[in-house]
């Protein structure tokens, strides 16, 4: 599945790095939108391209589902060092629940 995504992304990627240089060759200054694969993302001039990074798909140790890890969760993991969440936001709420019944007891 990701292998399948992997061209169409790189390809979008490319297209998005030629729009760049149009909008710098004709001197705007500007920052530029950009439709990312997954999601758009801006480009200011002088800075670097950052690579539009879409949300992740994980599949929930607890219950099995698949749910959505955004780009601001993925960010605030890496930040603290966190592994990726292995619970999609019920079961993690339910979790949390439990344990300040258990505290509560
Ligand atoms: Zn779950």
């Amino acid at each position: 599945m990701l292998q399948q995504w992997a061209p169409l992304d790189y390809r979008k990627v490319r297209e998005a790095i030629g729009k760049v240089i149009d909008h710098l060759e004709q001197g705007h200054t500007e920052p530029l939108m950009l439709e990312g694969a997954h999601r758009s993302f801006y480009y200011t001039p002088g800075e670097p391209i950052i690579e539009p990074r879409g949300s992740e798909r994980l599949k929930c140790w607890e219950c099995g589902k698949r749910f959505e890890w955004t780009v601001e969760e993925q960010d605030r993991f890496r930040m603290r060092g966190w592994n990726p969440p292995k619970r999609c936001e019920s079961c993690r709420e339910e979790r949390q629940k439990q344990r300040e019944a258990w505290l509560w007891e």
